[in-house]
């Protein structure tokens, strides 16, 4: 399948779509991920994406455009996590994908402004491996380190509060609008995100079945 996962930062797009990938056993693409390895890196493209990104804003669409076209060609399955996030990435995906099969299914994750803000205030990444965690919903064996990697965890800097605000803030005026673009192409999956990680995805893959099923 080809799916793609919608909702504001806070959603658990990252959990969810880590499990859902695993359960379909498809490729998981994370742009946010992407990014942050390239700018560990210091590569070309954390030159030109760093501002946006520490600032909480958007970097710009051609930029991730041609990063998301890399990554899915010669793919027959894939889970996008955080692409796209405008309509104008939309349609360059859709327009990308014309010669071979469309978007599946866009799946919402619809979450609650103090969820958002419980989620993002509390989450710890790996340093090394990306795996997220959260102090309270989510917490690592050994305070502090990956469960799976044993690296030191960290604080995303754009999970304080002026770049949290700027996302929501970017997310109400850019992405929020997908909703309905994939709505009116009967795509879209709304699965409420407020429970914890484990029952929003046995609801997702309850939904999933009964949608694919239909
Ligand atoms: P995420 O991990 O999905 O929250 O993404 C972290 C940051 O990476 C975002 O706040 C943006 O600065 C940037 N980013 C990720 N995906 C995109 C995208 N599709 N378009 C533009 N910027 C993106």
């Amino acid at each position: 399948m080809r799916i793609i996962l919608l909702g504001p930062p806070g959603a658990g797009k990252g959990t969810q779509a880590v499990m859902l990938s695993e359960h379909l056993k498809v490729a998981h693409i994370s742009t946010g991920d992407i990014l942050r390895e390239e700018l560990k890196k210091d590569s070309s493209l954390a030159k030109k994406a760093r501002r946006f990104v520490e600032s909480g804003g958007l970097v710009p669409d051609d930029i991730i455009i041609e990063v998301i076209k890399e990554r899915i060609s010669g793919l027959n399955d894939f889970l996008l996590d955080g692409f796209p996030r405008t309509i104008r990435q939309a349609q360059a995906l859709d327009e990308a994908l014309v010669n071979s099969r469309p978007i599946d299914l866009a799946i919402y994750l619809d979450a609650s402004t103090p969820t958002i803000i419980q989620r993002l205030s509390g989450r710890r990444i790996c340093s090394k491996c990306g795996a997220n965690y959260h102090i309270k919903n989510m917490p690592p064996k050994a305070v502090g380190f990956c469960d799976k990697c044993g690296s030191i965890l960290y604080q995303r800097p754009d999970d304080s509060e002026a770049p949290i605000k700027n996302r929501l803030a970017v997310y109400l005026k850019e992405t929020a609008s997908l909703i309905d673009y994939y709505q009116k192409q009967n795509k879209l999956l709304r699965i409420s995100s407020d429970p914890d990680a484990g029952e929003v995805f046995k609801e997702l893959i309850q939904a999933l079945n009964s949608k694919v099923l239909k």
